[in-house]
């Protein structure tokens, strides 16, 4: 709903920049095309103060700026938030006054700086969880719409822009955060007690039940592992979220480690009837490159990750692909090219409908079907997921079809062979601020 609202506005605020900058260009240019006269005309006939007025009393700060990137007006919430008086920004590079880094706090320059980025592809730029380093250099969370403003033929003439300052929602959420991870750390202790109460109970060496009482305790004991499972989610996701994800990250060899959980994991699915295997050196959706699957001599597929982190990730697709799979193979597979390593879990389950697919990775989402409200399961496994292959610049993404089974992709950047063996033999030149995030 707020973010219709913040559309609403969005639209509002491109409608009236394109009248602005009519009217500021209008000095500079002959109007062409009756229709804009009209607008500009309008709006030059005493309406300039009204817009004025509307402009400083937006809540939003709100940036237009001309064909050369420089600013035409910015509005009374813009000068709070970047630090920079209303009139002394007027005329100036918009990257001077606005500077944007990534959350990271590393600035964006060149084709990175979304500015630029709308002028290079006329595209509507959108993004909450920026930087912005204010004039007296302070680091604000900002989000940042920027929408391109054209010319008849299509060429990028200006934009505007809404900053909005995130600093409170930011605040909001590591408190929520932070209570969470307390609260959910705190009950993991309690559910722990209960779980070994009810296994040593269910023991026929320790004590003595009849059937109903075994059933009962069963079905209780299954109900407390699902909470356990789900205050470690909750725990794991809340540490993702403000960076306390603990993540040693070092030189891994992946197709020798999926080669030996596929071993481990085996097993779940055998007991559900499933057959698993391994398979390296073929893309799944590439049937053209299949005979590679047969490879005698198996490429090295270095990357720098923690490896415990990414048997997590794995277990979690292969746990996932068990669960929704009730009969057929799971496919465990590696390939990659000089760029990236690519990993996939392929099934043959119920599949995902096309309308889910965009929502699959966010916090909770589970698919509302016949296949989910039978199995349990949390909703939180696939944002977890996705949260640590991030830590690695890297992507995690489903290909799915209903009724024919899905494949969970991840590609991370690839260490050429020479450079990880140089990392292996040197670990004091290890990189340590790489891309990949070493939190603690
Ligand atoms: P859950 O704990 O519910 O499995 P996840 O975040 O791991 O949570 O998955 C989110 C939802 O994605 C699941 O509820 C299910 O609807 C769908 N899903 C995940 N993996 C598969 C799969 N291999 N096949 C079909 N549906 C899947």
């Amino acid at each position: 709903m707020l973010y219709l609202i913040y559309l609403l506005i969005l639209l509002i605020l491109v409608a009236i920049g394109l009248i602005v900058t009519n009217i500021f260009l209008k000095s500079k240019k002959n109007q062409e095309h009756s229709g804009n006269k009209q607008l500009g005309s309008k709006f030059l006939a005493g309406d300039t103060e009204q817009l004025s007025i509307i402009f400083s009393s937006i809540e939003e700060g709100l940036i237009l700026i001309d064909n050369n990137k420089s600013i035409v007006l910015l509005n009374s919430a813009a000068a709070l938030i970047t630090g920079w008086g209303v009139e002394d920004a007027i005329g100036i590079d918009i990257s001077t006054v606005v500077k944007v880094a990534d959350n990271q706090g590393k600035p964006y320059i060149n084709n990175n700086y979304p500015f630029n980025k709308v002028f290079s592809t006329g595209k509507y730029f959108k993004d909450n969880d920026l930087v912005l380093i204010t004039r007296d250099n302070k680091l604000i969370s900002i989000g940042l719409n920027i929408s391109p403003l054209s010319d008849k033929d299509g060429n990028v003439t200006g934009a505007v822009a809404l900053i909005r300052n995130m600093t409170e929602e930011k605040n909001q959420e590591s408190r929520l955060a932070d209570f969470i991870s307390t609260a959910s750390h705190e009950m993991r202790t309690p559910v722990a007690a209960i779980e070994g109460y009810l296994s040593l109970a269910l023991n026929n060496k320790v004590a003595t039940i009849d059937n109903k009482a075994r059933d009962y305790l069963e079905k209780a004991e299954e109900a407390t592992r699902h909470l356990g499972q789900l205050f470690q989610d909750l725990l794991t996701s809340a540490k993702a979220e403000d960076g306390r994800l603990v993540s040693h990250p070092e030189v891994v060899e992946m197709g020798d480690m999926l080669k030996k959980l596929t071993e481990d994991l085996k097993f779940s699915a055998e007991k559900h009837g499933l057959k698993t295997e391994f398979i390296v050196g073929t893309n799944p959706a590439n049937k053209s490159d299949s005979h590679l699957g047969v490879k005698t001599i198996n490429p090295l597929y270095y990357v720098y990750v923690d490896p415990d982190r990414l048997r997590e990730v794995i277990t979690n697709l292969y746990d996932n692909a068990v669960k929704y799979t009730p009969e057929g193979k799971i496919t465990i597979g590696i390939t990659g090219d000089s760029q990236v390593v690519q990993f996939y879990v392929k099934d043959t389950g119920s599949g995902i409908p096309a309308e889910d697919i965009p929502h699959l990775f966010q916090k909770f989402y589970r698919v509302d079907n016949s296949a989910t409200r039978t199995v349990g399961g949390t909703g939180l496994g696939l944002y977890i997921c996705k949260k640590i292959i991030e830590l690695y610049n890297g992507r995690v993404w489903v290909e799915s079809k209903e009724g024919k089974g899905s494949t969970f992709y991840i590609n991370i950047p690839r260490l050429s062979t020479p450079r990880a063996k140089e990392l292996l033999n040197n670990p004091e030149i290890l990189p340590t601020n790489t891309n990949t995030i070493a939190t603690t």
